[in-house]
């Protein structure tokens, strides 16, 4: 099936319209047509090669919202007319260890997991994500949504903002009692400060951008700290329990890991460019703290989050563009300047 898309065809050149090729759903497939599609970081970081390995030509978006158009014989789980959703995965082995522990994302098998875009598809081409009209996934990796219609387009970016800080979050106890601290109040940050609130956890959110600190009270911080301060971050030193630190650009690692109490964790999630400085081992050691890492969920983890957010009626904070403001959008990400995230409306896909 050929299918209108959005695609850059090399680091340097703009997005534009293109055709792809969707698979015909086999006995297992789920057809959707996408009609929300969130914009991640990663994409950027992925269309502008600024990580290794980017195929050409390149078609991002990993917070997919749809509805089902048409299923294979097999398919249980879902049926034509369905709203469904489809992050950052849509294949692993099924059978290594970690698959079996349903944590597919850290999949042991030969190619690991295969991400949404830019995975291996074998015959040296790629996957091509939700910058377009329609998507064909294995029903496994797809996700039943239960937002009121109304909330589809906020509700993308549950797809992987959301669960990218749902499972560190879950992973690491974040809840009553604990006191958790989210760096980067962005796509990812903004959904942080929003989950670790709802779990209980007392939540101090970090920014960089002082015209931020009203929006993290809104979105759930108890305590917002503007991260240039010193003064502001010494009266936090040797009091966390959890670190989420989601930022996208290379930065003093230290200036957080002292704010750790004994035995506490910083979990970075965000992959920059290039590399942070090196972390302060005497840091570390000191109050026998770690630094972690994380990536994106499991698909049981991120229906356990889907569900959690429907029930408690949280989305993310958006602002829709059409899909030919795509690289307006990339210029405000790189800027800090999104509030706090930006959802491709897919109907604009057909304008010229
Ligand atoms: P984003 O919306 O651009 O947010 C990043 C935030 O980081 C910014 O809004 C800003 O917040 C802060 N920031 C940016 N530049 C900074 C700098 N130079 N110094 C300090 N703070 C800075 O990006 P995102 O979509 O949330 O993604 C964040 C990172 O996570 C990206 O690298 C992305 O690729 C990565 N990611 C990882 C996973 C995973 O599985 N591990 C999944 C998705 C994304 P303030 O204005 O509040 O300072
Ligand atoms: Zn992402
Ligand atoms: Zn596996």
């Amino acid at each position: 099936m050929q299918t209108k898309a959005f695609a850059v065809q090399s680091a340097t050149t703009p997005f534009a319209h293109t055709t792809i090729a969707r698979r015909a759903p086999g006995p297992k497939d789920v057809a959707i047509e996408v009609l929300f599609c969130g914009v991640c970081h990663s994409d950027l970081h992925t269309a502008r090669s600024e990580w290794p390995g980017t195929q050409y030509p390149c078609v991002p978006g990993h917070e997919i919202i749809g509805k089902v158009t048409a299923v294979g014989a097999q398919v249980k789980k879902f049926k034509p007319g369905q709203t469904v959703g489809v992050g950052c995965l849509v294949d692993s082995c099924r059978t290594c260890c970690s698959c079996e522990e349903y944590l597919e994302q850290y999949c042991d098998g030969p190619v690991g997991f295969t991400g949404t875009y830019n995975g291996p598809v074998g015959g040296g081409t790629n996957t091509h994500g939700g910058y377009s009209a329609a998507i064909t996934v294995d029903e496994h990796f797809v996700l039943a949504i239960n937002h009121a219609e109304n909330d589809l387009a906020a509700a993308a970016p549950l797809l992987c903002a959301g669960i990218t800080t749902w499972s560190p979050l879950k992973h690491w106890k974040a809840g009553p009692g604990k006191k958790v601290g989210v760096v980067g109040i962005g796509g990812l940050g903004h959904m942080g400060v929003k989950l670790s609130h709802a779990l209980g956890a007392h939540t101090v959110a970090f920014t960089t951008s002082p015209d931020k600190i009203a929006d993290a009270k809104a979105l759930g911080a108890d305590e917002v700290v503007v991260s240039k301060n010193e003064d502001e971050m010494a009266k936090h030193i040797n009091s966390f329990d959890l670190i989420l630190n989601t930022v996208a650009a290379s930065h003093n690692l230290d200036a957080f890991s002292t704010l750790l109490k004994r035995d506490g964790t910083m979990v970075v999630v965000g992959v920059p460019a290039s590399p942070h400085p090196s972390p302060a081992v005497f840091n570390l050691i000191i109050k026998r703290r770690s630094i972690a890492g994380s990536v994106i969920g499991g698909i049981a983890e991120t229906q356990e989050m889907l569900d959690f957010c429907a029930k408690h009626g949280i989305t993310s904070d958006i602002e829709v563009i059409a899909m030919q403001d795509i690289e307006t959008a990339y210029a405000r990400m790189l800027k800090s300047d999104v509030k706090y995230r930006f959802v491709i409306d897919m109907a604009t896909l057909k304008n010229g």
